[in-house]
């Protein structure tokens, strides 16, 4: 895909789906800006790999749930590079527990992060889009988000609401050539899932129809679809990358296991 001319902001860039993300506009041509939260190195890494692939690229430290950060970063993002054409509202955290054990802190973390700063994001950019009359952006959701999970309900939460406030924004941005649409990742090796005990990863492949993990440049494939010129009439839609996890159930059991032949 041809992102020539381009300038992405992309947030948590440091890491995981980011870094790939990253990596997948830089191999089309774009200029990469990627924010993170801490990790100083692990973000220049990021930017050596997108140089590495012939692309400009400029990382910001910038917690996305500060508004004061934000806009810090996408005034970096136009000092050095002049336009935003593409955002990729990516940054994530997770703070799993069931409800009745669940601190009130570790619900406002992960809404503070995954909900408003994809929010923060949003707004700053906005205006900035709307200007230019073009723009792309994609908003990273969760498989979770649109079927729940148990001891997830903050994450959960977070990432319905990225749904509500993707399809809000596609309405409001339509006219002015910006799109805003959500990627839907199942479950994907990164830090986030390296987490999961071994028990839990068996059990969670059997409910994956592929029988495996998905990689962060699987994710990083269909974030470039959506956010490249190929996908100017997509806006407002959830495009889920998972393996097939979340399919509705077979009617009459399983047909493939009684030995049915292909
Ligand atoms: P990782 O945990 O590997 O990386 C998280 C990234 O977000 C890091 O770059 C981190 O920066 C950054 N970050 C965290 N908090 C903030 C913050 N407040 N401000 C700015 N940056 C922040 O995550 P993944 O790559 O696994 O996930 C990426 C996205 O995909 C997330 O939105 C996640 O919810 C979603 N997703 C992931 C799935 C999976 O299976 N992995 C499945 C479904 C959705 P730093 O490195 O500095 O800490």
């Amino acid at each position: 895909m041809n992102f020539a001319g381009k300038t992405a902001v992309v947030t948590g860039g440091s890491r995981g789906i980011g870094r790939a993300i990253c990596e997948e506009l830089a191999r089309g041509g774009a200029n990469v800006v990627l924010c993170y939260a801490g990790r100083a190195e692990a973000a220049q890494e990021t930017v050596t790999a997108c140089e590495d692939l012939g692309a400009k690229a400029l990382a910001v430290q910038c917690n996305v749930a500060d508004e004061a950060q934000v806009k810090a970063l996408m005034d970096a993002a136009v000092k050095e590079f002049g336009r935003i054409d593409i955002l990729v509202n990516n940054a994530g955290v997770t703070r799993d527990g069931l409800v009745m054990m669940m601190k009130e802190a570790d619900f406002d973390a992960v809404i503070d992060t995954n909900l408003k700063g994809t929010f923060l994001c949003m707004k700053a950019v906005s205006r900035i889009m709307m200007k230019q009359r073009y723009g792309r952006i994609v908003n990273l959701s969760s498989v979770v988000g649109l079927r729940g999970n148990a001891g997830q309900v903050n994450y959960a939460a977070s990432k319905a609401g990225v749904v509500g406030m993707t399809k809000s924004l596609a309405k409001e941005l339509a006219t002015r050539n910006v799109t805003v649409n959500v990627v839907a990742p199942g479950f994907i090796t990164t830090d986030m899932t390296d987490a999961l005990p071994e028990g839990a990863r068996e059990a969670l492949l059997s409910t994956i129809p592929m029988k495996r993990l998905g990689a962060a440049e699987e994710v990083a494939q269909a974030v470039a679809f959506l956010a490249s010129d190929r996908a100017a009439f997509i806006t407002g839609e959830i495009l889920p990358v998972a393996g097939g996890f979340g399919l509705p159930t077979p009617l009459y059991g399983s047909y493939m296991s009684a030995g049915a032949k292909g």
